[in-house]
Formats: C-alpha cells, sequence, structure tokens
C-alpha cells in the first residue's frame, strides 16, 4: 500500500493545528499566537516538498541538513533546533530564521562575530537544561539566572526567548519543566529588562501541555509523518 503523501501530512498538519487551537485557547490566548515549526530531521525529502506547500515554518537539527534544505526550499522559514557547534555557525547563519539551540557563552560571542560579518541577524532562543540531566545541552537554570547580566555584552543581538525540552515520559511528567522554562523566562525579563516574549517548547508527545504552560512556539516532528513509516 503506498500512502498518498499529500493528503496524510495534510490530515496530519489540520490534526496538529486543530489540537493547538485548542490547547490555546485553554490559556487563554488565541491561535495564532503559537508558532508549529515542522521538524523534518527524518522527513525524506518529496515529504519536505510536500510539506513546504503546506507549511510555512520547518525545523532541521543539523545545521548540515539545513544549511543543504534551505536553499531548496527558500520560500519556508527554517528554524535550526539542534546542536550548533562553533566551527559550523557561519555555514548555517545565512540559513537560519531563528536559531533555539543556543546553548553557551561561547557560542553566543562565536555567533555575535560571525552575525556582524555576514551582516545577518537571525532570531535566538537560550536553550535552557531544564531536565538537568547531564547529557542533554544547554545553560543549567541556575546559571542562566545568575549570569543574567553577562546577556548585556550581546544587546545586538536579537535574543527572543528560551528554548526547552522535557525528559521523556509521559506529557503530563513534562508540565513541572514547561513551568521551570516559563518561570526562568519571567525572571530574566525583569532582571535584564529584555522582553524575552517566545518560548520554545513541546514536541510531538507534549505540545499542548506546553502550550498549556505557555510555549509560543512548538516544535512538531514525527506526528506530522505518522502513517508514511517516519522512524523516530
Ligand atoms: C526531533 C526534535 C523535535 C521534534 O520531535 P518529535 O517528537 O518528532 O515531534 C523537537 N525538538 C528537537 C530539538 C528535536 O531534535
Amino acid at each position: 500500500m503506498t500512502a498518498n503523501i499529500d493528503e496524510t501530512i495534510e490530515s496530519n498538519l489540520d490534526t496538529v493545528r486543530q489540537r493547538i487551537a485548542t490547547a490555546v485557547t485553554r490559556d487563554g490566548r488565541t491561535a495564532d499566537g503559537v508558532k508549529l515549526v515542522a521538524v523534518t530531521k527524518y522527513a525524506q525529502d518529496e515529504w519536505v516538498a510536500s510539506l513546504c506547500r503546506l507549511h510555512p515554518v520547518l525545523g532541521e537539527n543539523r545545521p548540515q541538513q539545513l544549511a543543504s534544505r534551505a536553499p531548496q526550499y527558500p520560500s519556508a522559514e527554517w528554524h535550526l533546533i539542534g546542536q550548533l557547534q562553533r566551527n559550523k555557525v557561519r555555514m548555517a547563519l545565512p540559513h537560519c530564521h531563528t536559531i533555539h539551540s543556543v546553548d553557551s557563552w561561547r557560542l553566543l560571542d562565536r555567533i555575535q562575530l560571525i552575525a556582524d560579518e555576514l551582516q545577518v541577524r537571525p532570531q535566538l532562543l537560550l536553550e535552557v537544561n531544564v531536565s538537568g540531566e547531564p547529557a542533554k545541552a544547554g545553560f543549567k537554570l541556575d546559571e542562566l539566572h545568575n549570569d543574567a547580566d553577562r546577556l548585556d555584552a550581546y544587546k545586538s543581538l536579537h535574543i527572543v526567548g528560551l528554548m526547552g525540552m522535557a525528559p521523556a515520559g509521559d506529557a503530563e511528567h513534562a508540565r513541572p519543566y514547561f513551568q521551570s522554562l516559563r518561570e526562568l523566562r519571567d525572571s530574566l525579563a525583569r532582571q535584564t529588562g529584555l522582553s524575552l516574549p517566545e518560548l520554545s517548547m513541546g514536541m510531538s508527545g507534549d505540545f499542548e501541555v506546553a502550550i498549556e504552560e505557555g510555549a509560543t512556539i512548538v516544535r512538531v516532528g514525527s506526528r506530522l509523518f505518522e502513517g508514511l513509516g517516519y522512524r523516530d
């Protein structure tokens, strides 16, 4: 049986959009307050082509794959959601509308240097290791809280908020991690005077809970490709 790619993706996209719209109203906002980043990291090229006709915002977790796909689908707004090594900044930066995975001061320094040189200003989100798991990337919660003054040095960059990932588990289990990311955002905004409007949190398994806790951007991959043999 061959699935019709366009139809399958369109129907998955509809479902996800409806679930976003419902979750948003529970938080007292309107649906256009949440941006859906469709994550294509494991998607085949023809799925990306199909998705791209249906949805304007796409995300990749590997800089290399983003740099190769973004020029093929220039109508999309491309987001980098996965780890960015300092030696990949120059390659990735020209293609990124938003980088979700800024996980260290050294990376910020590097981005500042290259962004000046290339005259680009992608939106940046600081990734926070909300679960505290040593294997996970991101600033430590208290590191960012205690060193908030250091953000002053990056005024020329476009830092718009925070990104975080809950540990594996069911969606309710994720809730306190999303809450702590939102609380950190609120306190950082107070401390620094930066406005930090964006909270990137929530994936296929937990995006509704993330929205209830204030997510403004959700990153959804596998749910969009259900029925096509997507590997997870
Ligand atoms: C893969 C990935 C996602 C999407 O995960 P799904 O469970 O497939 O929706 C979101 N964020 C990051 C950082 C990812 O690497």
